[in-house]
């Protein structure tokens, strides 16, 4: 059952979507704290803990609106109505922030945001992308608040800018009819199978991740591909081989005519290593010291020649396939 048990600052129940959280799970025990941010009951807890803390959802306000400039797909990172995610991918950026307190945090002051995301929006001289998705899954959020419905079609009404956001989930049905306008690109994150099933665990399978981007880009999204994190098992060649066939096969003629691939490859933590060994025993261990090194505060990268290696291999299958202009980046 999820959420087992809210956390909640009381300040967060006067806002709107506060008060429709309060009666969706009034059924479940609420507990007060002073701080979404710090919750001692909670970062004490042991790395075994780590799925049971994936089962809670902490209620809060957000307090900081930094847009942090960005180069890659958008012109800035903008923190959004949610940080943290229910699923438990073994990999997960957010434990870098977050550590085992990597849990939901919804942020309910969205009026607010969303404000300053169309103000920065109509005051620049051109058109600016904002991806408002780097810090959870928007798309698995949205089962809970409805977050993406609000915004999209509220953005949408002005003529300027974009939303992008990039999920590894397939709930996208109430997505498809807004008047988006053109304005929001949608990205899916694609996997292996057997990478999906055995490390991205509670995320959708790969076929209904292609559904929902086929969908949407059926909607008239603009939509975006990632392949990431890329990850060097010993099947590695093989298992992304698969998948590059399965994706020639069955993306629609829509997503393939304006594709662009983002591939990145997986960093690793000593934090992954520790929560991973203790919460996740019989999962594949990701980290490899004969491909990885250290690159700096405790995180691991592929070696340079492995990597160029892959990097390859990588883009010749993928140009083979989709074209010399299909990938937007590799990293
Ligand atoms: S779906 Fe994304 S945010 Fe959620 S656990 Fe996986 S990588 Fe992290």
């Amino acid at each position: 059952m999820f959420p087992e048990k809210v956390y909640y600052e009381p300040a967060a129940l006067s806002y709107p979507l506060g008060k429709t959280l309060t009666e969706k799970y009034r059924k479940v025990p609420w507990v007060p704290i002073q701080n979404h941010n710090k919750i001692d009951e909670l970062r004490t807890q042991p790395n075994s803990a780590f799925p049971a803390l994936k089962r809670l959802l902490i209620v809060g306000v957000r307090k900081t609106h930094r847009y942090v400039p960005n180069a890659k797909i958008s012109d800035f990172l903008v923190p959004y109505t949610s940080s943290g995610c229910s699923a438990m991918c073994l990999y997960c950026y957010l434990i870098c922030h977050y550590n085992k307190c990597s849990y939901l945090r919804l942020f309910v002051n969205r009026e607010e945001m969303l404000e300053k995301l169309k103000r920065t929006s109509m005051r620049a001289q051109a058109d600016l992308t904002f991806e408002i998705g780097s810090n959870s899954d928007l798309v698995l959020e949205n089962t809970i608040t409805h977050n993406l419905e609000w915004t999209i079609e509220r953005f949408a009404e002005q003529e300027k800018g974009f939303l992008t956001f990039p999920t590894k989930f397939n709930m996208v049905q109430p997505l498809l009819n807004l008047r988006h306008r053109g304005r929001v690109i949608f990205r899916m994150s694609m996997n292996p199978p057997e990478i999906i099933q055995k490390v991205e665990l509670g995320t959708s399978p790969l076929e209904r991740r292609i559904d929902a981007l086929n969908q949407m880009a059926g909607a008239g999204y603009r939509t975006g591909l990632l392949i990431a994190p890329v990850i060097l098992t010993e099947s590695w060649k093989r298992q992304y081989l698969e998948l590059l066939d399965i994706l020639e096969a069955t993306l629609s003629m829509q997503v393939k005519r304006e594709l662009g691939i983002e591939v990145i490859f997986m960093t690793y933590s000593y934090l992954h290593r520790a929560i991973n060994a203790e919460a996740f025993p019989n999962a594949p261990g990701l980290f490899d010291r004969e491909r990885m090194t250290g690159r700096g505060r405790g995180k691991y990268c592929y070696r340079p020649q492995i990597r160029a290696e892959a990097e390859e291999f990588l883009r010749f299958e993928i140009e083979k396939r989709f074209g010399s202009s299909s990938i937007r980046y590799m990293v």
